[in-house]
């Protein structure tokens, strides 16, 4: 090239040159662009802060067990170790009142004296066969007239029940046969996202009673067919109240429904709430599958790589926006099958920093799932699922590779640590999500012990084969338990109960779905992305117009929600005027749900001392508390 032409282009290269300046500048501003990370809802306390408080309550289990010595628990629970529903039913109570801080004593009339109900404000009845109560089971009744609260917890058998109390509890005739119920509709607004959809039960069985009550009974629950056979419902009786639970499915998708129905049973229930809204997004960031999918080719003509850049991930953040949602995003390193230090750094990351990032500025937080995809176990992994649990059957359900170390796991995660630190300098990654909700106990143990910075774990809330399994709770070790109750896009009839019941039981969502959902043919990829996301903010529509008050957090947020819940007791008096409610553990902030049956505050704004109280309808209340005790004035009713 001659000297004259160099010159004729030089201003066409100096601006190409300035504009591949910008280029770098504009995409460093992308990648490494600095952003204020969202000052945080809720901070994480220190483990040690509750320890003392703990130790002087001796524990939950203490609490919920029935002892002599105690000053009477709130509730007498009837039930008998000799019938097995009674025995599914008492399992599920200790649960649930467990998750309400219900002060309970567990009765088996097959072996003790039923206690003196006087003692007591609230009964719940769960037996097979009422007659061995013989006529204990009118001194019920009577105690009731005086003012008492008696929930029944199923439909019990036999002629002596329906003889002897049904008329009182509003039955006018029951059939012989029992009758299945193909799902659930409310009518009364009693749960928040209750009304206006029929809850579809997967696996119906004959489980209610046919029958027919009386007119002056309140029904909240019918069954989702044509029929409208009452599965729920209030009845007064003398100074006292009857809620029948003529339902007869059990299990912990159910809890808030059985919650909802014992906080009828007085003027005023409340107990201690989360109040949190949390999605997860788990291998995000992560390495993208490399080559097409035979959807995503069909409905965009997009590579894997592309349709992630430019339609899910803007997807994802417009549903965010919409609805002020923070993704908390769990980082997968690599996908390879490294077993053995030395573990190999992914040095790929354009597209880390990209999506990691963007999550960031959006408000979201980044954590931990795995170094690789394989869950943290070793050999001899089984022996975490009790006695019960079959060798052999549990080498089939999982189906990667072990471990051969806890220094392996450790130092798998520490790179990992490295890792996400090294890309995110602003972001403390404190809550792991263990790779396909699997945990052993070992590791379990190697990442409370080795790496102090792990605060929460989050697996999942259902018993699965060989998953992780949680409640919302501070496990001994100081390690918050945050459990993804949902997942995917593709909310299924289990998922709307389970979504339901625990956005009534503790005023939670928590969700989580992949990347590669869109590309997997049992998480709806056939159905293609459009229709995948039209269903998950069809789920996010109902969540934020059943409770617009529900916070949205981030999964460390969400951490320090449950250390909040989870270590605070309340106890409610109710007086002419007031219903007051003393906290113990109360630290900075905490939340409850407070049901006021009748007689409801003339203007909730102004009738609390020590919080905040919000109307959510239906008679249920959000109190935010300020201090260890809170008052609120009962209104004229
Ligand atoms: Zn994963």
């Amino acid at each position: 090239m001659k000297t004259s032409k160099v010159l004729r282009f030089l201003p066409v290269l100096i601006i190409c040159g300035l504009f591949t300046l910008l280029g770098f500048a504009l995409v460093g501003q992308q990648f490494y662009g600095s952003y204020t990370p969202r000052e945080r809802t809720v901070e994480l306390l220190a483990a040690s802060e509750f320890e003392a408080s703990q130790e002087a309550d001796g524990g939950e289990e203490a609490a919920a067990s029935a002892s002599t010595a105690e000053p009477a628990a709130e509730c007498l629970v009837l039930w008998n170790s000799r019938e097995a529903n009674s025995q599914l039913a008492q399992e599920d109570i200790q649960g649930l009142f467990a998750q309400m801080k219900v002060d309970a004593d567990f009765v088996d009339i097959s072996t003790d004296a039923v206690p003196d109900c006087s003692a007591y404000e609230y009964l719940v009845f769960a037996l097979v066969d009422s007659s061995k109560l013989g006529d204990r089971a009118y001194e019920i009744l009577d105690w009731v007239g005086t003012g008492g609260g008696l929930m029944v917890y199923f439909p019990p058998q036999g002629d002596y029940f329906f003889r002897a109390l049904g008329t009182q509890m509003g039955i006018i005739e029951s059939g012989w046969e029992m009758y299945e119920v193909p799902g659930f509709r409310f009518q009364t607004d009693l749960m928040l996202g209750g009304q206006g959809h029929d809850f579809m039960i997967e696996d119906p069985y004959e489980s209610a009673h046919t029958l027919s009550i009386s007119e002056d009974c309140l029904v909240h629950m019918v069954s989702a067919d044509e029929r409208e056979l009452p599965l729920m419902w209030e009845r007064d009786y003398g100074e006292g109240r009857i809620v029948f639970m003529n339902f007869g499915i059990m299990g912990k998708a159910y809890r808030g429904i059985y919650g909802a129905a014992y906080s009828l049973l007085d003027d005023a229930a409340a107990w201690p709430v989360i109040n949190g809204s949390a999605f997860y997004l788990d291998d995000f960031p992560s390495p993208v599958p490399s080559g097409t999918s035979t959807y995503i080719e069909r409905d965009y003509g997009l590579s894997v790589s592309d349709f992630y850049t430019n339609v899910w991930w803007p997807d994802l953040r417009e549903l965010a926006e919409t609805y002020g949602i923070y993704y908390s995003g769990m980082v997968i390193e690599d996908y390879n099958e490294e077993l053995e230090p030395p573990y190999a750094a992914n040095s790929n990351t354009q597209r880390f920093l990209y999506f990691g990032n963007s999550l960031l500025r959006d408000g979201g937080e980044i954590g931990l799932h795995g170094y690789n995809h394989i869950p943290l176990c070793m050999e001899g992994f089984d022996a975490d699922f009790g006695p019960d649990y079959r060798k052999g059957t549990y080498e089939r359900l999982y189906d990667y590779d072990y471990w051969a170390s806890r220094e392996d796991m450790r130092d798998s995660v520490s790179e990992l640590i490295r890792f996400t630190e090294d890309l995110y300098p602003g972001n403390k990654p404190q809550v792991y999500v263990p790779p396909s909700n699997i945990l052993s106990a070992e590791a379990r143990e190697m990442l409370a012990e080795e790496f102090p910075q792990i605060r929460a774990v989050a697996s999942i809330y259902f018993e699965g084969d060989v998953e992780y399994t949680q409640e919302f709770e501070v496990a001994e070790d100081g390690i918050v338990e945050t459990p993804r109750v949902i997942s995917g896009c593709i909310i299924d009839d289990f998922m709307e109960i389970a979504a339901l019941s625990e956005l009534n039981l503790h005023f939670v969502n928590s969700h989580f779905m992949h990347p590669d959902d869109v590309l997997d043919e049992d998480r709806g990829a056939e159905a293609g992305w459009e229709a995948m996301r039209n269903r998950l903010s069809e789920y996010m529509d109902w969540l934020y117009t059943a409770a617009p008050e529900i916070r949205n957090l981030s999964a460390t947020e969400l951490a320090g929600a449950v250390q909040r819940y989870y270590y605070l007791d309340v106890q409610k008096e109710i007086t002419e005027d007031e219903i007051i409610l003393n906290l113990s553990n109360f630290r900075d902030e905490a939340y409850l749900f407070l049901r006021i049956n009748g007689r409801e505050p003339d203007d909730p704004a102004e009738s609390i001392r020590g919080g905040e109280l919000t109307s959510l309808g239906g008679g249920l209340y959000l109190v935010k508390a300020e201090q260890g005790q809170v008052v609120i004035e009962r209104g004229e009713g």
